[in-house]
């Protein structure tokens, strides 16, 4: 991964750190391998401010306005909480924000906040992740990166997670750090320069795309292959009467696709975990798997979600629909089953970067992300559902 910086583009950013904030952060998210779709979160510190990355802006097309300005100290002070609810949390960092016409504050802001440099930029990378969500992956990072990486378990982001970082670092020197890897999901550099900042995060990425590169062989991931269509338009059908209105379902046939269809344990491995944790909120937490007739396929599915729901709900929790986000087909490929075009081709990036990890991740040892149980933690957040409620 080659670094996209310009110092050119980025002169006109020298006394305007904001500027070069959104700079940096557009570089980041040109990158589909770094974050995907809202995905990922960046920030800067100026005086006693953290302009951090806003709930509903993407990294790609992110400008000022998308970066709320939070007051540092009171974040800092939320840290050392004993405990907080994370919709008390997202109140309280409203509250703290010097103008309220900004959008909500990433919910990783305390993190960002503890962090003791200028510019902190935080990404889903697939390459990093993928090495995460191996049997050895914690020794293998620490492997490539030496002592100097921060290697975190993991932990469901937002205030536990923040928490749980700021109990780590207490004591330790920043300096002697080049970076974060989030287990399962994901990695923080930071500098007082941006360009540093964006750097090492590119720096830290390029390590994990070359050691992929020497010990995985993948398929075809964007050629597409000869496959039937209509097989596509049949199973949203069957999937649309879950949903309570039409979808627009789209197949991707590629090469590799095909060939994470036919994977003799393909039925344990997709509940394995998905490639980051926010990605469960799209595409649910395994896919349906079609193996000949389509209507038995997605009636096991929703067996299996209601069961998936029975073991980790409370009282509290109310069901989502149960109609799968996306279907493998045996032999065929993956059929993805947005409720408009737009959604299609949100959830087909991310099952593209989702099956890349899962099939190099096997080429290693195995792939193994979040347990259903985390899964769950995610998908059923107080956040999430406090949507539905309202
Ligand atoms: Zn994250």
């Amino acid at each position: 991964m080659t670094s996209l910086f310009d110092d050119t583009l980025a002169v006109q950013y020298q006394n305007d750190p904001l500027g070069m904030r959104v700079y940096t952060s557009q570089l980041l998210g040109q990158s589909k391998e770094l974050v995907l779709h809202g995905g990922g979160n960046t920030s800067v510190k100026i005086n006693n401010t953290l302009y951090v990355k806003g709930s509903g802006w993407n990294l790609d097309t992110i400008e000022k306005p998308g970066f709320s300005p939070v007051n540092l100290d009171v974040l800092l002070e939320m840290a050392t909480r004993e405990s907080l609810s994370d919709t008390q949390m997202v109140a309280e960092q409203r509250a703290a924000m010097s103008d309220q016409s900004f959008p909500n504050p990433s919910i990783e802001a305390i993190l960002h906040a503890i962090i003791p440099y200028a510019f902190v930029d935080h990404t889903h990378a697939d390459a990093v992740v993928t090495l995460t969500n191996t049997p050895n992956g914690k020794a293998l990072i620490q492997n490539l990166y030496g002592e100097s990486m921060l290697i975190i378990d993991y932990v469901m982001p937002g205030f536990e997670l923040a928490k749980h970082i700021y109990e780590m670092t207490r004591n330790i020197d920043w300096n002697s750090l080049s970076g974060m890897v989030l287990m399962h999901h994901g990695v923080f550099t930071f500098d007082d320069d941006a360009q540093h900042a964006y750097e090492k995060m590119i720096n830290i990425v390029t390590v994990a795309e070359t050691y992929l590169a020497e010990h995985v062989t993948l398929a075809c991931g964007d050629c597409e292959g000869k496959g039937d269509k209509s097989i596509a338009e049949a199973v949203g059908i069957e999937a649309a009467k879950l949903r309570g209105c039409e979808l627009f379902p789209l197949l991707i046939d590629s090469p590799r696709a095909q060939l994470f269809s036919i994977l003799p344990n393909l039925e344990s491995l997709v509940k394995c975990g998905g490639l980051t944790p926010e990605h469960v909120i799209r595409i649910k937490p395994f896919p349906a798997i079609i193996n000949g007739d389509i209507g038995s396929g997605i009636e096991q599915f929703v067996q299996e979600y209601k069961s998936y729901f029975d073991a980790n709900a409370s009282s509290k929790h109310i069901c989502l629909d149960l109609a799968p986000r996306y279907a493998v087909i045996k032999g065929v490929g993956i059929v993805v089953l947005g409720k408009d075009e737009k959604e299609s081709l949100i959830i087909g990036d991310i099952v593209k970067h989702t099956i890349t990890a899962i099939l190099s991740a096997e080429q290693l040892g195995g792939w193994g992300s979040l347990t259903l149980a985390q899964m769950f933690e995610m998908e059923y957040w107080e956040l999430e559902q406090a949507k539905l409620k309202k």
